[in-house]
This record gives C-alpha cells, sequence and structure tokens, in this order.
C-alpha cells in the first residue's frame, strides 16, 4: 500500500477499464514508463478527458507538457477552434512534444512554451477557460495566484498529483526527501479549500486530482 492511494485492485480494475483507443497514446504510455516520465494515469486522463468535454473550453493552459501526452488528450476534446498552451521547462521534452504532436494530426492548435512556469506565467495576460496544473509540485502555491487570474469565471483548474501517493494524507513520520512537498500540497489544498472564489473537489483517483471551478 505505500505509495498508492487506492487499494491495489480497485486502481488496476480502473487501469484495466480505461484502455487507450488511439494506437499514438498507447505508445506515448509505453515510452512514458520506459523512460520514467511522469504523465498522468491513464484513469486520471479519462477524468481530464470527461471534464474537458463538460467545460467545453475553447483555450486551455497546462503547466508540464512532459512529452506532450495530457496536452493531445486535452486537444483531442476540444474542437478545431480550440487552443491549448502548455509550459515545459526541459529542452529535450519540449521537442519529443512537437513530434508526438505533429504525429497525432489533431488539428487543435497545441504552443508547446519552452520556460520555467514561475516566469512564463508572469508573462501570461490572456485569460484560460481550464488549467491543467501538472508540473513542480512545490510550487503549486507559487502558481495559484496566476492560475487564479489568468481563468475566466465559470473556468476550471485542475491540479494533479494532489494527494502525492499518499504522503499528503499520511499521519507521523514522512521521509525528509518528501516532506516538504508534502507539506506544500497540504498548504495549496487548504487555500483551494478556503478560497470562496473557488468551489473545489478533490478525487482520490491516480494520484489524486483537485478539480475547482472559478465562481
Ligand atoms: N502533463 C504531462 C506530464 C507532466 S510531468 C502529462 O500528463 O502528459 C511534469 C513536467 O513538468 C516534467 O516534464 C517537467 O520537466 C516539467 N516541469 C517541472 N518543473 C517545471 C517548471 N517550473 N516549469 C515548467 N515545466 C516544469
Ligand atoms: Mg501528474
Amino acid at each position: 500500500m505505500e505509495n498508492e492511494i487506492n487499494y491495489p485492485h480497485i486502481r488496476d480494475y480502473l487501469f484495466d477499464v480505461t484502455k487507450h483507443r488511439e494506437p499514438l497514446l498507447v505508445e506515448m504510455e509505453e515510452y512514458a514508463i520506459n523512460n520514467h516520465i511522469p504523465v498522468i494515469q491513464r484513469e486520471s486522463s479519462r477524468l481530464l478527458r470527461v471534464l474537458c468535454t463538460l467545460a467545453r473550453p475553447r483555450r486551455i493552459l497546462e503547466v508540464g507538457t512532459a512529452i506532450g501526452y495530457s496536452a493531445i488528450i486535452l486537444a483531442s476534446e476540444m474542437g478545431t477552434q480550440g487552443v491549448v498552451d502548455t509550459i515545459e521547462i526541459d529542452e529535450d521534452r519540449v521537442q519529443e512534444a512537437n513530434r508526438y504532436i505533429e504525429r497525432s494530426g489533431i488539428k487543435t492548435t497545441i504552443r508547446v512554451i519552452h520556460g520555467d512556469a514561475a516566469e512564463v506565467l508572469q508573462c501570461l495576460t490572456t485569460p484560460y477557460d481550464m488549467i491543467f496544473l501538472d508540473a513542480a509540485k512545490g510550487q503549486y502555491m507559487e502558481f495559484l495566484p496566476h492560475c487564479l487570474r489568468l481563468l475566466n469565471p465559470g473556468g476550471v483548474l485542475v491540479s494533479d498529483n494532489i494527494l502525492y501517493r499518499g504522503m499528503v494524507a499520511k499521519e507521523g513520520f514522512i521521509e525528509h526527501k518528501h516532506r516538504t512537498i508534502a507539506t506544500r500540497l497540504k498548504a495549496y489544498i487548504d487555500a483551494l479549500m478556503s478560497d470562496d472564489n473557488l468551489l473545489t473537489s478533490i478525487i482520490p483517483i491516480g494520484d489524486g486530482m483537485a478539480v475547482s471551478i472559478k465562481k
């Protein structure tokens, strides 16, 4: 049970029933596993699709592109008029993401922005209808004011890895190397839950996702 936020049999079952239909996503999932790239869990990606379809965003901002897996998933649920801006700090990953995006044949515009989100976010001014926060868990608190500023009323903020392998909810000893992140994520969850302008639900799927609507 260590490092799991769910019972293994439930996790495995959800994993089984959320298989991708698209060969490219199957390939990317395999590539991510083999190369230790922390892309969104398959069962969480299904929730992301549902949220995207519900919210009908025209503009999405993603923080943390990796190889473009979740960006392609989000874009595939948007119309051709849609725009996904996605920020990635690692240059090699930016290139990989662009290669996969090219191969996906997706007509929705996906713009991979190379840079540190802490800096890029400060430069963004055009609002978004949906924001997917999935990078640098220790900095979510720092990113939050920008997310709130950039989110249209009625827009949805999805924060991934919010339960951090269960360590956020763990009582007692947490290994030193994880302690700071667990503490910061707890503070982030408190900030989401106590913000009167947000309506937030925390879902124990994958590594934990917070879904917040800006009122
Ligand atoms: N959203 C992706 C997975 C992202 S993994 C998916 O589900 O497919 C997190 C990514 O964030 C990593 O590729 C990492 O390089 C990047 N990252 C970490 N810190 C960052 C920062 N400060 N700014 C931008 N990207 C960052
Ligand atoms: Mg994630």
